[in-house]
C-alpha cells in the first residue's frame, strides 16, 4: 500500500511519501535507544511539562489538525476538532496523574523494606490505524512517554501527514530529540523491527489479521504486546427503557466517524414488543442525516476512508441481504461523483447464526435484530467472536444487574453510548484483544514492574 495522503471526498492524490530506507530506519531506531538512556533519568515534572505543552499545542492548533485528518481519513471537520480537543485532555490526564500511577507501593513482608517499583521498559512500537489518527495515537504515546519510554509510531500508510504532524507536536513540546519518532513504512517492515532488541514491547489498534502478525512476531520475541482489534458491539434496548433517547444515541453510536469506530455500535438487538416503533424511530433519523463534503459544517457523515473499506462494506451488505436481510434504507454504494461514499443504512432480518451477522461492518450499516426477552438478547450479544463494548437500555435494576453480569465485553454502558474516556480503562476480550490503555491500567501495560525486597 502507497504511503500517501488520497482525499477520501475526491479521490484525488494530494501527496505520495517515499517510504524509509532500511538506513533510515536503522538511525531512528538508533536515535530512539540513545534518546531513551537519557530521557529514563528525566523526572516526572519534566515529562509533565513536555506534556502539558503538547496540550497546549493541540488546543491552539485543533482547527489545522482536524482539517487534516478530515483531509487525509474524511470524518466531519467538527468530529475531527472533537478528536484533537480529547488528545489534549488525555495529554493533560497523564501529566497530572501519572506520577501518582507510578508512585512506589509498599507492601508489608518479612523484609524490613518491601516495595513495587515501575520503571519504563524503552523502545515502544506503536501500530497505528487511520480512524482516529490523532487519538489513537495519543492514547498511547502520553502514558508511554511519562511512563519513561519513548515511542515509535508505524501509522496506517492514509494518514502520513498526520503521523507527521503528531511527532513536530511533541518536539515542538519540548520533548528530547528522538523520545518520539514517526517511521514512514509500510507494514511488511513491523516484524523486524519487533525483531530488534532495542524495541522492547508493542501495541497495535486495527485488524484482527493484523494484530495477529504483530503478536505474532512479537511472540517470537518474547515481547509484550497490547492488542486492541475489531468489534461488533451490541446495543441492546429492553422494553423498560426511554425508547426517544435509546434511538436518538443509537444513530450517534452508530455513525460516529462515519460509522468507523471499533466501539461503534453495530448490532442493535431490540425487545420485541418495542421493536416496531425502535425501526421507525431510526429509519426517520438515519434518513435525515446528511452525507456529503466532511469539510461543510453540515456534514453528518463523510467518506469512508479508502475505497477498499468502501468495498468490503459493500460486499458485506450484498452478503448480509443473501443472508435472507432486508434493507430499509441505503444499501448501497453511492456512485455519483467521486469519494468512497456510503449512505446510512439498516439491515433487518439477517439470521443470526449466519456467519455475516458476526462480522463487524466498519461504515454506516446497522444491523437490527428482535429478541423475545433478555435471555435472549444476553445470548445474542454474547454469541460473536468479539468483545469489545455494549451498550443496554434498561430501566429495570434486576435487567441492570444482569446485563452487567453476563455480557462479555471489556466495557459495558448502561443507558449511555459506549464510549473511551482516560479516566476509565479501555479495551477487550475475546478475540477483540487483550490488554488495557488508559487510565491507571493503560500506563501499567509498558513498565517493568520491579519487586524491591531489602532485608
Ligand atoms: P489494518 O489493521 O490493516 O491497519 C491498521 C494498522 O496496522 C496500519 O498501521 C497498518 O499498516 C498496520 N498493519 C496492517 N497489516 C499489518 C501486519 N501484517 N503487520 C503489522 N502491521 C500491520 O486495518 P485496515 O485499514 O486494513 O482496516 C481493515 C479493517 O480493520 C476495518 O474494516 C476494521 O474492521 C478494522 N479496523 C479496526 C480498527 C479499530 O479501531 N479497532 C481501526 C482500523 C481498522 P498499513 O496501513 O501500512 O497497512
Amino acid at each position: 500500500m502507497a504511503i500517501a495522503t488520497i482525499n477520501p471526498t475526491t479521490g484525488e492524490t494530494i501527496k505520495v511519501f517515499d517510504s524509509l530506507t532500511d538506513e533510515e530506519i536503522a538511525h531512528k531506531l538508533a536515535l530512539g535507544q540513545t534518546a531513551f538512556q537519557q530521557y529514563r533519568y528525566t523526572s516526572f515534572l519534566e515529562r509533565s511539562h513536555w506534556l502539558q505543552q503538547a496540550a497546549t499545542i493541540l488546543d491552539q492548533e485543533k482547527t489545522e489538525f482536524a482539517q487534516l485528518l478530515t483531509l487525509e481519513m474524511g470524518k466531519p471537520l467538527k468530529a475531527a476538532i472533537a478528536e484533537v480537543e480529547k488528545c489534549a485532555v488525555v495529554c493533560r490526564y497523564y501529566a497530572e496523574n501519572a506520577a501518582d500511577f507510578l508512585a512506589d507501593v509498599t507492601v508489608k513482608t518479612d523484609a524490613s523494606h518491601s516495595f513495587i517499583k515501575y520503571q519504563p521498559l524503552g523502545i515502544i512500537l506503536a501500530v497505528m490505524p487511520w480512524n482516529f489518527p490523532f487519538w489513537q495515537v495519543f492514547r498511547f504515546a502520553a502514558p508511554a512517554l511519562m511512563a519513561g519510554n519513548v515511542g515509535l509510531l508505524k501509522h496506517a500508510s492514509n494518514v502520513p501527514q498526520s503521523a507527521l504532524a503528531i511527532e513536530d507536536i511533541f518536539h515542538r513540546a519540548g520533548f528530547p530529540v528522538g523520545v518520539f519518532q514517526t517511521l514512514l513504512i509500510g507494514a511488511g517492515k513491523v516484524a523486524d523491527l519487533i525483531a530488534d532488541d532495542r524495541v522492547k514491547a508493542a501495541t497495535l489498534t486495527g485488524s484482527e489479521p493484523a494484530g495477529a502478525s504483530l503478536a505474532a512476531a512479537a511472540g517470537k520475541q518474547i515481547k509484550k504486546t497490547v492488542l486492541e482489534l475489531g468489534g461488533s458491539d451490541p446495543f441492546i434496548v429492553l422494553e423498560s427503557a426511554d425508547l426517544e433517547t435509546a434511538v436518538n444515541t443509537a444513530v450517534t453510536a452508530r455513525m460516529l466517524n462515519n460509522g468507523q469506530s471499533c466501539i461503534a455500535a453495530k448490532r442493535f438487538i431490540i425487545a420485541e414488543s418495542i421493536a416496531d416503533q425502535f425501526e421507525k424511530l431510526l429509519l426517520a433519523k438515519f434518513q435525515s442525516l446528511k452525507v456529503g463534503d466532511p469539510m461543510q459544517p453540515d456534514t453528518d457523515i463523510g467518506p469512508l476512508a479508502t475505497p477498499d473499506i468502501l468495498q468490503d462494506l459493500d460486499q458485506q451488505v450484498k452478503i448480509a441481504v443473501k443472508s435472507g436481510g432486508k434493507i430499509l434504507t441505503g444499501g448501497y454504494a453511492l456512485s455519483d461523483g467521486a469519494g468512497n461514499f456510503y449512505p446510512p443504512t439498516i439491515i433487518i432480518d439477517v439470521p443470526p447464526v449466519h456467519p455475516i451477522a458476526k462480522e463487524e461492518f466498519f461504515g454506516p450499516v446497522a444491523l437490527l435484530f428482535r429478541v423475545a426477552d433478555i435471555d435472549a438478547a444476553i445470548k445474542l450479544a454474547n454469541d460473536i467472536p468479539f468483545g469489545l463494548g455494549a451498550s443496554a437500555w434498561t430501566n429495570n435494576q434486576q435487567e441492570c444487574d444482569r446485563l452487567i453480569q453476563e455480557i462479555e465485553a471489556g466495557a459495558v454502558f448502561i443507558n449511555g453510548m459506549v464510549k473511551s474516556d482516560p479516566r476509565l480503562p479501555f479495551g477487550g476480550i475475546k478475540r477483540s484483544g487483550y490488554g488495557r490503555e488508559l487510565s491507571i491500567q493503560g500506563i501499567h501495560e509498558f513498565v517493568n514492574v520491579k519487586t524491591v525486597w531489602v532485608k
